[in-house]
């Protein structure tokens, strides 16, 4: 977000309240609380700015649902008597709002439409009978001049598990086309009337603004320029409550005081819709792809996770695969491995590093990260709750999505590591128990690792040797391709969304044997390519604490992430390449460097080549119905080299391409 070009207009001024510190500069905030009708004007006219002049939230709703699905049902509050419409069209340009909450620890306090219920609810709903923050929502619903608004209780028939999938993997559309997404944070079993929702003329909030320039270290974007003296003024908010105003926008950090943003559910239903205010505080905020704004602090800064960045990946995916599909044009054609084509290059020109590794690439594993960290009733559901991302990314991007990979993107996809985590038996008994109520993944595919946290905290599963292979792309010498994929239910592409039991893919790869070795020195397993310690390790070059420190290492990460030493390891593995690439560089500048590797042909002295490889290990897993020998995954490995000279070897250059059935 540029500091002097807000996407959001200047907050509203209200008639100063005798109790609000009248010192506040040119900056005043609502006297009332979130829940007061007067806030209606807030959201209205931050409905009205987004409608009117964001481009990128009016695009979304037809990048993510091109055809205008709407729900199956919709709920009619124009009048007192609130009905539930079943007659909506399948799609079409209907306009209305939706609900995101939370249900609570006992679902039968939430309102449902069941079997039983349907008919009584399609001829009327008594407001009374809901719960206030329906109540609320509907109200807000109103008074922007709303016919509908969809709530998941409410629209969804409960007690029918048809459907219950069926509208279930709409959400995509049912979030990407609300025209506001009204996000109550409390948990559900505060009520929105309660005085948690306090009026915030008891926080005192004072806002001033500090002159001059100043640094913008950590609090980019708050800079005064919408209520300061003038550019490069930083706003200031005082309240005496700690941990109120928070220069920062991250969901992971509210997730700590709103436990909404902490649901599995939530994840798609924050992201998929273009715009969403979130109440239930004791102030408004608002965010839209543009970004977000704080009813009194006005616009924050975002971090990866945002609804901003969100829309980065939808664009930026795409965007990326135009620069593989550029690259491969002229190459031997599509869907199959291949050599990339590699040109002469006798210019050894200074090239810049690749700056245009697309937005998607760093945003795509701290999106999949962030889902993994909300939580579910049923870990059951963590393919399908984030069915409607998949489905919003594959209509946005042209992309076929398999298993929370993309198959476009497969040989970087596949490079997803689990980290060491150390456990107890006890803890290890909970993540089998839990493993055992996941819905059954390919081994290939991140769903089959059940989230668990590693030894900082954090997932254990995370994409170090993807990020850099995927960094380096235009400079490969071999990419692996998926040839075909099968799915037992197949003629239903819904499925391929979210039931991934049984799904095959053939990669067009190369394949080497291999063998493992506790690696004493780190504590670490590695995997060893032909069996030979040769292709692990280069010459020593330095020393780190006393130890040998080798220049080039086989990376190894284990799937089974509490594997220790002593553990009985398959002896018939092998190593599948997905990706390999090598680039000419000026030893003494790093940046100089050749866009293109060519095997035998001089360098400039001075000047080396780096080498690069990665792929996944393999165990064989019997043969499928088709007669097909099948591999499962086991692991991933990465190997990062610099020689002097241009000569490398590498542990696959003898083997061929063949089709490799991962399940
Ligand atoms: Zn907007």
């Amino acid at each position: 977000m540029s500091s002097l070009h807000s996407p959001f207009p200047e907050p509203q001024l209200t008639p100063p309240d005798p109790k609000l510190n009248t010192s506040t500069l040119g900056f005043t905030s609502s006297p009332v609380s979130s829940r007061h009708s007067s806030n209606f004007a807030q959201i209205q006219t931050w409905l009205h700015h987004c409608t009117t002049t964001h481009t990128r939230c009016t695009e979304l709703p037809s990048l993510i649902s091109p055809t205008a699905q709407l729900p199956s049902r919709l709920l009619d509050v124009t009048s007192n008597t609130i009905k539930l419409d079943c007659s909506i069209p399948p799609s079409g340009a209907l306009p209305y709002t939706t609900l995101s909450h939370m249900w609570g620890t006992d679902p039968s306090a939430c309102p449902q439409l069941t079997l039983a219920t349907l008919p009584t609810f399609t001829a009327a709903i008594d407001i009374a009978d809901l719960p206030p923050k329906y109540a609320y929502a509907i109200h807000i619903t109103r008074a922007l001049g709303y016919r509908y608004i969809w709530i998941d209780s409410l629209c969804i028939i409960q007690d029918s598990a048809e459907d219950w999938t069926r509208e279930a993997l709409k959400m995509a559309a049912v979030y990407g086309r609300s025209a506001l997404n009204i996000s109550y944070v409390f948990p559900p079993d505060k009520d929105v009337r309660e005085n948690y929702l306090r009026d915030p003329r008891v926080l005192l909030p004072c806002c001033t603004a500090l002159p001059g320039k100043v640094s913008t270290s950590g609090s980019k974007g708050n800079k005064g320029e919408k209520g300061g003296n003038g550019e490069g003024d930083k706003r200031l908010v005082i309240s005496h409550r700690p941990n109120f105003h928070r220069p920062t926008w991250s969901p992971t950090v509210y997730k700590k005081i709103w436990p909404l943003l902490s649901r599995g559910w939530v994840f798609q239903e924050r992201l998929l819709c273009p715009k969403t205010v979130y109440f239930g505080q004791e102030r408004l905020l608002w965010e839209c792809c543009e970004g977000i704004v704080d009813e009194y602090y006005g616009p924050l800064t975002t971090v990866p996770g945002s609804k901003s960045h969100f829309h980065r990946v939808i664009t930026g995916l795409a965007a990326g695969l135009g620069t593989v599909a550029r690259r491969e044009t002229g190459s031997t054609g599509g869907g199959e491995g291949k050599e990339l084509k590699r040109e002469e290059n006798d210019k050894f020109a200074s090239v810049a590093y690749d700056e245009d590794q697309s937005e998607a690439d760093e945003q795509w594993g701290p999106l999949v990260k962030d889902y993994r960290a909300g939580d579910l009733t049923k870990e059951y559901d963590r393919g399908i709750a984030f069915a409607g991302i998949a489905r919003a990314i594959q209509a946005s991007a042209g992309v076929t999505y398999l298993a929370g990979l993309w198959k476009e993107l497969f040989a970087y996809d596949l490079l997803w590591t689990v980290g060491l985590v150390v456990v107890s038996d006890e803890e290890r008994q909970k993540a089998e128990k839990r493993k055992a109520e996941t819905r059954e993944a390919p081994s290939w595919s991140w769903f089959a690792v059940v989230p668990m946290a590693n030894k900082m905290g954090g997932d254990v599963l995370d994409w170090p040797f993807r990020t850099t292979m995927q960094t380096y792309r235009r400079h490969g010498l071999f990419e692996a391709k998926v040839v075909g994929f099968e799915h037992p239910k197949g003629e239903n592409p819904d499925a391929l969304l979210h039931d991934f039991a049984g799904m095959s893919v053939t990669l067009r790869a190369k394949k080497v044997p291999c063998g493992f070795e506790w690696w004493e020195q780190f504590d670490m397993l590695c995997v060893v390519p032909h069996g030979e310690t040769k292709w692990m390790m280069g010459k020593i070059a330095n020393t780190w604490k006393g130890e040998a420190v080798l220049p080039r290492v086989l990376k190894y990460a284990h799937d089974d992430s509490m594997v220790k030493k002593g553990d009985v390891l398959p002896g018939d593995a092998c190593m599948v390449l997905t990706t390999e690439q090598a680039w000419h560089v000026d030893k003494a500048d790093p940046a100089k460097r050749t866009h293109d590797f060519v095997k035998g042909k001089d360098v400039p002295e001075g000047w080396g080549t780096s080498y690069q490889y990665a792929g996944i290990v393999v165990v064989p897993s019997g043969v499928d119905s088709q007669g097909r020998e099948t591999w499962r995954r086991i692991g991933a490995f990465m190997l990062f080299d610099n020689v002097t000279g241009h000569d490398l070897t590498g542990p696959f250059d003898e083997s061929k391409e063949e089709d490799i059935v991962l399940v």
